[in-house]
């Protein structure tokens, strides 16, 4: 089968590979129908980031069934029924897993990515898509779960504010999710003018541009220099965390989504954290419960424009070239229907 292969260097290949097939009794094979992409994609060097090895790239998928072992008939999967997939095996056997705190996982691992023409995953990482959703947007079945989870971590209430420190697709769900809860004033910093506009179109009061040098101050004046209940920090700027120490409220939380790369350190000034009583928490991944209501929430979220290019599997070279533009939350890539 055709797939693209990844490089430990950065560089994208075709190659083609010998077809996986089900083996194990829970594994399901995949014809892949579309893939989205996204910045986590072009983290091509970061050093100990699962993202960056060698292989075949790509982790948000939907595709057709088209074999599956006797386990997974049990698990209630088909032929030819549609689904999405995690790219990551959670151990289910741990007291973390037990407990459904799957992104807590001691022996998490992440799968093969899903940029080729068939793949083969456990039912355990498969959601099965809801009629309603095209093709293209079960992909975003994964990175809305991502947002799900930190979003339920803001522990929001009506009326409060909320201030988003980059515009990726997961930033800007979670900023849709948070006005959807009631909060009454959402604000996301933002270097990309076409991001900024599609934040505004999504619930977004104010989109600040980053690359204004007082853009700090902005938002200051913005809560009237009382600070906003909860900041998502989720760039990969360290210097952010310190912007998101100084904006948030008295008793404010600050949500860290992202990761600036292994081994890097940040330092704070606690005594300011303390005495203004502000809780730093972290949202990383999501439980196999999250991925099912993602799945179900989805249609209700009206995330089409969220996906703003695609191209064609033979293309894929040209779109991870248009990713670099910052401009696409997501952009897809079809694979060829046979
Ligand atoms: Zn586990």
């Amino acid at each position: 089968m055709r797939a693209l292969w990844k490089s430990e260097s950065g560089s994208l290949v075709f190659r083609n590979l010998k077809e996986p097939e089900v083996i194990a009794p829970d594994d399901v094979k995949i014809k892949v129908l579309y893939n989205t992409i996204s910045e986590t994609d072009l983290r091509f060097r970061r050093e100990n980031d699962f993202y960056s090895r060698a292989g075949i790239p790509g982790y948000e998928m939907s595709g057709i069934i088209a074999d599956l072992g006797e386990q997974a008939v049990k698990d209630g999967f088909e032929i030819g029924q549609r689904v999405s997939s995690t790219p990551f095996l959670f151990c289910g056997k741990c007291e973390f897993c037990k407990r459904n705190k799957h992104n807590c996982c001691i022996s998490l691992q992440v799968d093969s990515g899903s940029l080729c023409e068939y793949v083969v995953r456990k039912s355990s990482q498969l959601v099965i898509a809801p009629d309603g959703l095209t093709d293209k947007m079960i992909c975003l079945i994964e990175p809305l779960a991502v947002s799900l989870e930190a979003v339920s971590k803001l522990d929001l209430t009506f009326g409060q504010s909320l201030c988003v420190m980059s515009g990726s697709f997961e930033g800007l769900v979670m900023a849709k999710l948070a006005s959807r809860l009631g909060a009454l004033h959402v604000s996301v910093v933002e270097a990309s003018e076409v991001i900024r506009d599609l934040a505004k179109r999504n619930g977004v009061n104010h989109a600040i541009d980053s690359r204004d040098l007082d853009h700090v101050n902005q938002l200051h004046q913005l809560t009237d220099f009382n600070g906003f209940d909860a900041i998502v920090e989720n760039t990969v700027d360290l210097t952010y965390l310190n912007h998101a120490i100084d904006l948030v409220a008295k008793g404010g939380k600050i949500l860290l989504t992202n990761s600036s790369g292994f081994g890097k350190m940040v330092s704070t000034n606690s005594f300011n954290l303390i005495i203004n009583n502000i809780s730093i928490d972290t949202a990383f991944l999501y439980s196999r419960q999250t991925m099912n209501l993602s799945a179900k929430i989805l249609p209700t979220l009206h995330l089409e424009e969220f996906i703003m290019k695609e191209f064609d599997f033979s293309e894929s070279l040209r779109a991870f070239e248009a990713l670099k533009s910052g401009n696409y939350p997501r952009i897809a890539i079809k694979m060829r229907r046979s």
